[in-house]
């Protein structure tokens, strides 16, 4: 039994209305934290970007046993499994689910088993990276676990308490909202939502874009997980960075158990079939995780221009980016997309040509390490989050950088 002291702290920290069953349930959460990792697979092994989703669920409790799960069938589930258990010190066990139902990651069958496996487990956490892959399956496990999921998580305060960037589509899923908006440009702003899972407590507006409208990644609501179910988490990988130096204290290998789908009833699931995979032949960098990043904007005026920044990435060895501007205006696809309803990116240099830098789009890219912008205007906004800023034509600047820049051994 929880003692009155306990309660009283407790009570603080979820709410005064909160009841006293809500908080012993949340005590035994406390206690015990265990956090089910989702892991995408990709020819053999795992996507950097999950164990992204690994380093948040360590910040959530030092005592945290962490599982990764991973889906698929045959020899590449085998070895991908094989390959992160070695991976990240931080997981304690590789969970494998292996059927024909998961040779493609369709959400429905991985929605299905995320319940399976965390109704087993008794998980206090699911979380997944907020990739199309984690977006896809997390709010469908969720609805299955009876549960509001918390996405877009930045940062990790305690294991109930989450920094999260406030988007629009809060308010769109149909929860009531009162908006203080008294504060001056630079000032605090106070936002309450009233809903019964999720209590948001404040936006804070960014540094960065003072004052500017809070729905574009540019204000952070601090959220309480009030719950007494498992609490979902999508995390922003680029906040969440792997860290390289690692304890040799730990075992290096975690073990690998199979997850038993004998209760896996397949006719559940149909409500989607696999078609096909169409991707493009490239060898460039996946975007999501390229060090370096070569970004055209409408400045690069027609298709045939933007190879300009095709030939400068490839030199560089960078991955290619694109403005809403230049993927709606047909210059390149929209996978290239970089911002607020593109990708978004973190890399150690961010270059951005005819960029005129829209809050959409440094929503996508402000985390850079070193940001260059080239543009003719001097008065482009993209220079408020330059590094280094030329103002000049890209036109004779990319010819120039792709005469003098070695070519790529
Ligand atoms: C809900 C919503 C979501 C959005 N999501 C995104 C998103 O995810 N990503 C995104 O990028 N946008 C997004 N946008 C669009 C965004 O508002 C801007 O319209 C877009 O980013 C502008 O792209 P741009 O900088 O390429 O084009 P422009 O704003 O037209 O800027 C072009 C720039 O090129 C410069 N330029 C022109 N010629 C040259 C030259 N020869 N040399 C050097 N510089 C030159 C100009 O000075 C100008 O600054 C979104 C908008 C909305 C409403």
């Amino acid at each position: 039994m929880a003692s009155s002291g306990l309660l009283r702290a407790l009570r603080r920290r979820i709410g005064p209305s909160s009841s006293t069953s809500q908080i012993l349930s949340l005590t035994s959460t406390f206690r015990s934290i265990s956090t089910l990792v989702l892991g995408e697979i990709e020819g053999g092994s795992v996507k950097p970007s999950c164990f992204s989703a690994v380093e948040a669920a360590k910040s959530l409790s030092k005592e945290n046993s962490i599982s990764l799960l991973l889906a698929g069938s045959g020899s590449s589930l085998q070895e991908a499994a094989k390959t992160a258990a070695s991976c990240h010190p931080s997981v304690s066990k590789v969970l494998v689910a292996d059927s024909d139902v998961f040779t493609h990651p369709l959400a429905e069958p991985w929605a299905k088993l995320v319940h399976l496996v965390q109704q087993r487990g008794g998980y206090s956490h699911v979380v997944a990276s907020s990739g199309s892959f984690g977006k896809n399956i997390l709010p469908r496990a969720a609805a299955l676990l009876d549960v509001s999921p918390i996405t877009d998580v930045v940062e990790i305060s305690d294991s109930h308490l989450f920094v999260r960037h406030a988007q629009r589509k809060v308010a769109s899923v149909g929860l009531s909202m009162q908006q203080s908006t008294s504060s001056g440009r630079e000032g605090y702003r106070t936002v309450t939502f009233a809903f019964p899972i999720v209590l948001v407590e404040e936006a804070r507006v960014d540094q960065l874009t003072g004052g500017w409208p809070i729905y574009a990644g540019n204000a952070l609501s601090t959220v309480r997980y009030t719950g007494t179910g498992p609490c979902l988490l999508t995390i922003r990988s680029t906040s969440f960075p792997v860290s390289t130096v690692f304890d040799d204290s730990k075992p290096n290998e975690a073990p690998i158990s199979q997850v038993d789908l004998s209760t896996f009833s397949e006719d559940l699931i149909g409500k989607s079939r696999y078609v096909k995979l169409s991707s493009q032949d490239t060898e460039r960098p996946d975007l999501g995780n390229a060090r370096v990043v070569v970004t055209g904007g409408r400045g690069l005026k027609n298709a045939e221009n933007f190879k300009m920044i095709e030939k400068l990435a490839e030199k560089l060895g960078a991955a290619v980016g694109a403005t809403r501007a230049a993927v709606d205006a047909g210059f390149v696809p929209n996978d290239l997309q970089v911002g607020q309803t593109g990708k978004i990116v973190a890399p150690e240099l961010y270059m951005a040509f005819g960029v005129s830098g829209a809050i959409q789009h440094l929503a996508g890219m402000k985390d850079s390490k070193v940001i260059v912008a080239v543009n003719k205007d001097a008065d482009a906004p993209i220079f408020q989050v330059a590094d280094y800023g030329l103002v000049g034509d890209l036109f004779e600047v990319i010819p120039e950088l792709l005469e003098k820049l070695p070519e790529k051994k």
